[in-house]
Order: C-alpha cells, then structure tokens, then sequence
C-alpha cells in the first residue's frame, strides 16, 4: 500500500496536471472535481493527504474543511487561487495543514506534501479524553480511571468520535453515518443498542456519567 492523496479541485486540467506529477513521484490519486464528491471521498477515510481546492462548485473548501475536522485529522494543503491573506489565515484557523498559492511549481508542492506527511507521522493523533475516560486513537486503547476498557471495534469508533466532538450533540443519523458508514443496511436502532454498551462498559462500571441523552436528538459527551 503505497501513500494515497486526494485533489478536490474543479479546473479539471490542473486536478489532472497534478494527478501526472503525483503519480510519477508514486502516489496513489484520486481526484473530485466537486465539493460534495469530495467531502464524501475525504470521509472515507482512506486517504493519507488532501490537497483541496477553496473555491468549488456545491461545497467550498472551507466547508469541506470544517466538516471533515469533526471526524478526521488526514494533513490538508490548501490550494488558494489568489495570494489571499484571509483565505491562508482562516483555512489554517479552519484545521488546513499548509496552503500554496496557484499557480505553484510542482516541485514546491512535493516539498509540501512530503512536510505535511512527515509531520502527521511525527504526531500521531493525540488522546482524547472526558470524564476520567481516556481514549488513544493511536494505539487504539481505553482507560477509565486509569483502568483498562476493553471495547470492540464499533464500540471503539463510536467512542471515539463522541470524544473527537466533546461537547456537541451529535444525532443518531450522523453517528450511523461517520460510524457505520454511507452504505449501512440495517436497524437504525443500532446505534442505542452499541450506546447501551458503552454505557455499561464505561458509565456503569465506574460509577462515570459520560455518554448523556438528549432526548429526541442524541447523544452527547461532556466533561463532568
Ligand atoms: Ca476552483
């Protein structure tokens, strides 16, 4: 499995100028050349960079960027189309990694990427915590109180992106989709049979009030 990026830009010829030098250098490519295509491909979650365009057809990149900081932490490089210092100053507010103003040589968009990839390796993804329940998407591991959780896998995801947007209530139709994914088929009571879990993994068995209810729109985490 070699390194994959995704180019969310509409001028088609330069989405498909930079898919050549890309894949020469040995990326994997894939390329959207509209903002909710994009979005969708992004959440996918299969992509190790994003190289996202601002101004796009049906969603922005600034949208896409917003939307996708709430479930992903995948390194984006902003294409910003003019030297524009509200545009570089709000995209690295919105959780861009970097930008590069068009029209850019490849070589410094290699330079870029490579830097954003190496930083994102030197990172990882730092813990997530609540209520004395700490999470580390890395590793992949649980703690409450200090003592080991052992979750499964979906129990484990679902966890983790209440954690990712502490604070916010977040609706059993998003959760199935960010969790389960788009092409889920099944019970959409799926998602409070795996809350009942957790409550009685985490919630029960150390006395914590993490995952709270709102009733007739979701689940929320706070931070007791
Ligand atoms: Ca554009």
């Amino acid at each position: 499995m070699g390194t994959s990026i995704l180019i969310i830009e509409d001028e088609e010829k330069l989405a498909r100028f930079v898919e050549l030098e890309l894949s020469y250098e040995g990326y994997h490519i894939e390329k959207a050349f509209d903002g909710r295509t994009g979005l969708m491909k992004a959440e996918s979650g299969k992509f190790d960079l994003i190289l996202l365009d601002i101004m796009l057809p049906g969603l922005n990149g600034m949208e896409i960027l917003r939307r996708l900081r709430r479930s992903s932490s995948v390194p984006v490089i902003l294409l910003t189309a003019k030297d524009s210092i509200t545009d570089k100053v709000s995209g690295l507010d919105s959780g861009a990694d970097d930008y590069i103003t068009k029209p850019f040589a490849i070589e410094e968009l290699l330079a870029r990427i490579r830097t954003s990839l190496r930083k994102k390796a030197a990172d990882g993804e730092k813990p997530l915590s609540a209520s004395g329940v700490q999470l580390d998407p890395e590793r992949r591991t649980v703690t409450a109180n200090g003592t080991p959780v052992e979750l499964t896998k979906r129990e484990f995801d679902l966890l983790c992106y209440l954690l990712r947007n502490k604070g916010v209530v977040i609706t059993r139709e998003e959760l199935l989709e960010k969790v389960w994914g788009f092409d889920y088929e099944g019970e959409t009571n799926a998602v409070d049979v795996y809350i009942r879990f957790l409550r009685g993994k985490i919630d029960e068995a150390f006395g914590i009030k993490l995952i709270q209810t709102v009733r007739g729109v979701g689940y929320v985490v706070r931070d007791e």
